[in-house]
């Protein structure tokens, strides 16, 4: 059905086909209905004036009003700039702009008035404005019926070819004034009457020119629901669906090989968390419905243990299992804790890997078809196709963050009667973000480390500590103990970030010289090999030090290993730093964290390396986290609908994202096809492009 807002935007009097390539290219806006959600991002109050004599913070938009006294270019190349003079009847500030200064400069007239509007910047002891917005009193000029005038995000060159923030205001206006009446609902109407909340049409038009403060609250609240609705119905759709319609297969029975597993090899008491997630996975697995399940656990919390008795249960059932990791070298460590933790029980595991050879490979693939073969450890590369299984009955995927709702829909799509899944974790997730990212999984959480493990030190030293820093990793290597040496990894340039470990590798290798030293190396830009080899002289302790970038993030294991120092911490981002401290703090030893930085720290940056100090709560970390960076940063958020979040967040919104899942599942548990007429808008709403996450890999 055609509607008005699938118009092309160059249709919009006062577009037109160039600026309309303009605001594509710039914006992502090709039609009615995507300018339409080009949300303001704050509102003005236009009645008000900053003297420029009261300037007191950095962090509010003002607008002044006054004459440009002068103007200058400045600079040359990358540093010339326009710097004008700006004065009122207080005092003066500076404007500078560094991009289109002809447009400005032909834009702008002496001693003539005009009202900018911007953020101030504390510069040398005064406060300057960079590319504020400038306008005369005429443009600025307030109209008694928008008390607020909507203030739109932009983008230089949309600026400088007649995009300003003005000229965008008075296009939405147009747009709404051809649109008004013809905005369809999206939420059904008994949800609209339960939420009480503000018809969608209503809500557009508020929250591009709002009639008072009052209804702009109202309309935000609105539409953050209505996204926050929608994800959460795509997820629990995808959920009550695999619910209804997938029969799981049922493994009623705990048999030889877990009884003998767990009676004469198992080194340890199971911690009580340990002991509630099992039984958690067994009831899944013995429903009659297929597990589709997330495993939350800080790193060294014992999920690998989880993850190897819930694959005995599956081999007791007559079902084989495989474990998913998700690089090589975590894949062959799994290998060998499993071989070795498995002693004589009669289960026969293997590894699959791009490195397993070709006559193993075939041997592998002939025993799976049997069904001799009982558990497959491996990468990515076990759920192809070409690995065909005799009765695969579940798939343990570990620290998979980019594996995503697409991909999980995937799997268990292939086939009528597919594996049960279990996923694993160490990033802990905030609630929020879990319930969004994983909204269409159970979730388990094992919130208790076994017991005697010492919590590690924590601590920040700057260069000039260097010396006693080395000392104290003397002192812990001379006791025996290993020590890893982590530098950054920058993505843009490999030649960087070898650099950083070179450079490091030269004092590292005075204060510690050969033959009493031994240092193990490794880096992006070694093959696989290699990579491992280093590895492996580490683990077998040849190597007291290990110096990497940050390739052991995940996984090793190396219980002897009591120091973990990570150079330029200030450059890593908090979930890495936690994962990387997992390092250290395994075996009975006290185990410490250095975090060396340099001098110059961005707030946030001595944000980040204060809650490491602070504290080693996995979950603590995460929330930190994600106040710190906003969910946009965090890795796998594009495969899961979080991109379709223009206004709400999953860190300030969660009260309405609780709403919103309570009110999907209400919905969903009386009609989960979405069948009844009633709730026809909502079916047509997610079958709009933005939910079909199976096209965005
Ligand atoms: P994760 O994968 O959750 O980071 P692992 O499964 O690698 O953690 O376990 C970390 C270490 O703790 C391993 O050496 C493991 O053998 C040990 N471990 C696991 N469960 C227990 C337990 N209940 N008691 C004592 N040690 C345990
Ligand atoms: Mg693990």
């Amino acid at each position: 059905m055609y509607s008005i807002l699938d118009t092309p935007i160059e249709y919009l009097k006062g577009v037109g086909p160039q600026r309309a390539e303009l605001l594509r290219k710039e914006l992502n806006i090709s039609t009615f209905n995507d300018f339409l959600h080009h949300f303001p991002f704050r509102y003005l109050d236009r009645s008000k004036f900053t003297v420029i004599n009261e300037i007191m913070d950095e962090n509010t938009w003002i607008q002044i009003r006054g004459q440009i006294t002068g103007i200058q270019l400045l600079g040359s190349g990358r540093t010339m700039r326009l710097v004008a003079n700006f004065r009122d009847h207080t005092g003066e500030t500076q404007l500078v702009w560094f991009n289109g200064l002809k447009w400005i400069r032909e834009k702008i007239r002496l001693n003539q008035t005009y009202v900018v509007f911007g953020k101030p910047n504390l510069f040398n002891g005064k406060y300057n404005f960079t590319h504020p917005d400038i306008e005369t009193p005429d443009e600025s000029a307030v109209s008694s019926d928008e008390p607020l005038q909507p203030w739109y995000p932009t983008t230089e060159k949309l600026k400088n070819r007649g995009f300003s923030p003005r000229n965008i205001v008075n296009l939405m206006r147009t747009l709404i004034n051809q649109v008004r009446g013809q905005i369809p609902e999206t939420l059904s109407e008994p949800l609209l009457n339960q939420l009480k909340m503000m018809p969608r049409a209503k809500a557009m038009v508020q929250i591009h020119f709002p009639q008072d403060a009052q209804q702009l609250v109202r309309a935000r609240e609105r539409l953050k629901f209505e996204e926050l609705f929608f994800i959460q119905l795509q997820l629990l759709k995808l959920k009550y669906i695999r619910l209804e319609k997938v029969t799981g297969r049922v493994f009623p029975v705990i048999g030889d090989y877990f009884n003998e597993f767990f009676h004469k090899y198992l080194p340890f008491e199971l911690t009580n968390a340990q002991k509630r997630v099992i039984k958690e996975i067994r009831a899944d697995m013995k429903s009659g419905k297929q597990m589709n399940r997330l495993l939350q656990g800080d790193v060294g919390s014992g999920k690998t243990l989880v993850a190897l008795m819930s694959m005995l249960i599956a081999n007791d059932n007559g079902f084989q299992a495989c474990l998913m990791a998700p690089t090589e070298i975590l894949a062959m460590q799994h290998f060998k804790t499993i071989k070795k933790m498995l002693g004589h029980v009669p289960v026969q595991v293997e590894l699959l890997t791009g490195s397993t050879r070709k006559a193993a490979r075939t041997k592998i693939f002939s025993q799976l078809q049997e069904g001799s073969l009982h558990i497959l450890i491996g990468t990515h590369a076990l759920i192809e196709d070409q690995v065909k299984f005799k009765s695969l009955g579940l798939v343990v995927i570990d620290e998979q963050h980019r594996f995503g709702v697409a991909q999980r829909a995937r799997l268990w799509e292939k086939s009528v009667q597919p594996p049960h899944i279990l996923v694993m974790t160490a990033t802990p997730i905030p609630r929020t973000l879990a319930m969004t990212l994983y909204g269409d999984l159970d979730v388990s959480i094992i919130d208790e480390l076994p017991p005697g493990r010492k919590p590690i030190k924590t601590f920040h030293y700057f260069e000039k500590d260097r010396f006693n820093v080395f000392r104290f990793l003397k002192n812990q290597i001379d006791n025996g103990r290993q020590v890893y040496i982590v530098y950054p990894l920058i993505d843009e340039s490999e030649n960087v970030d070898l650099q950083y470990l070179m450079d490091g590798f030269e004092g590292v290798s005075r204060y510690f010289p050969l033959p009493d030293y031994q240092i193990s190396i490794v880096h992006g830009r070694l093959k696989a090999h290699e990579k491992e080899s280093e590895m492996k002289r580490f683990v077998e302790k040849k190597t007291q030090i290990l110096m990497a970038t940050t390739v052991i993030e995940v996984g090793v294991d190396v219980p002897n290993a009591t120091v973990m120092l990570i150079e330029n911490a200030e450059r890593f981002g908090l979930s890495q730093l936690h994962q990387l401290r997992g390092r250290v703090g395994r075996g009975g030893d006290q185990s410490f964290c250095i975090l060396m930085s340099s001098y110059k720290l961005t707030k946030d940056g001595r944000k980040r390396l204060d809650v490491m100090v602070r504290t080693t709560d996995g979950f603590e970390i995460a929330e930190a986290d994600l106040h710190l960076r906003g969910p946009g940063d965090i890795k796998g958020t594009q495969q899961s609908g979080l991109v379709g979040l223009k206004l709400a967040s999953i860190v300030k919104d969660e009260k309405l994202l609780k709403i919103a899942r309570e009110m999907a599942h209400r919905i969903l548990s009386v009609d989960p096809l979405l069948q009844s007429p009633e709730n026809q808008p909502l079916l047509r709403q997610l079958q709009q492009p933005i939910y079909d996450w199976g096209k965005i890999s």
